[in-house]
């Protein structure tokens, strides 16, 4: 099973994935808790590359090459390894984070995302888990734990409320695997919608 989190800085999506890897865990199951940009070694270091440094280095196409390059690369050395294996794999982030980055925030850039996954890539979720979330809300949360890194959380909430609009309509072209969860809550309440849609697709 590949399941994967989205959602805007802040949601919380990475917490929840990784409650979630635990509770798996603690049932059982064999589970791969993974993260985009990054997940593998390579990707790791790409990540580096656009996450640190001058925000202006790459233009958004050749962003969107070192995305499909990272993800490609996760792919292969991470999660294909595992699925095979019969784990359960986890991602924090994978292309839908794409379509939405880099597809949407400079310019339109959707069919050159998809048109790259389709050639590298070609794999979807079997789940995918929308963590939505109010944007002033999680800009508040993603700026109180910036690191130095994080360049891409200066945003600001006008940016961040186009991406959670633009990951809600995502959610309806993409229904048969995605799930909206209402990321506003408690962890404890969030957790547990998390746990109930993932089991139910176990079933
Ligand atoms: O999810 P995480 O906080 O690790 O993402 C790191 C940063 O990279 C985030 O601020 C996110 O907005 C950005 N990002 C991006 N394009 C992606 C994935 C993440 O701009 N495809």
């Amino acid at each position: 099973l590949f399941v994967t989190f989205e959602g805007i800085d802040g949601s919380g999506k990475s917490t929840q994935a990784r409650l979630l890897a635990d509770h798996l865990t603690a049932q059982g199951h064999d589970v791969v808790l993974t993260r985009e940009p990054g997940g593998s070694p390579g990707a790791e270091e790409i990540r580096a590359l656009v996450l640190q440094g001058d925000p202006d280095r790459w233009s958004a196409q050749t962003e969107i090459l070192l995305f499909t390059a990272a993800r490609r690369d996760h792919l292969e050395r991470t999660i294909r390894p595992a699925l095979e294996a019969g784990k359960i794999v986890i991602c924090d982030r994978f292309a839908d984070s794409t379509r939405m980055y880099q597809g949407l925030s400079r310019g339109d850039l959707r069919q050159m995302v998809d048109d790259l996954h389709a050639l590298m890539i070609g794999v979807e979720p079997d789940l995918t888990l929308l963590i939505d979330m109010d944007p002033a809300n999680g800009l508040e949360r993603a700026l109180s734990r910036q690191t130095a890194e994080e360049r891409f959380e200066d945003f600001g909430v006008e940016l961040q409320a186009k991406m959670r609009a633009g990951f809600l309509s995502l959610a309806e072209e993409f229904s048969d695997r995605f799930q909206v969860i209402d990321g506003g809550r408690d962890i404890d309440s969030v957790a547990r919608d998390v746990t109930t849609t993932v089991t139910a697709h176990l079933g």
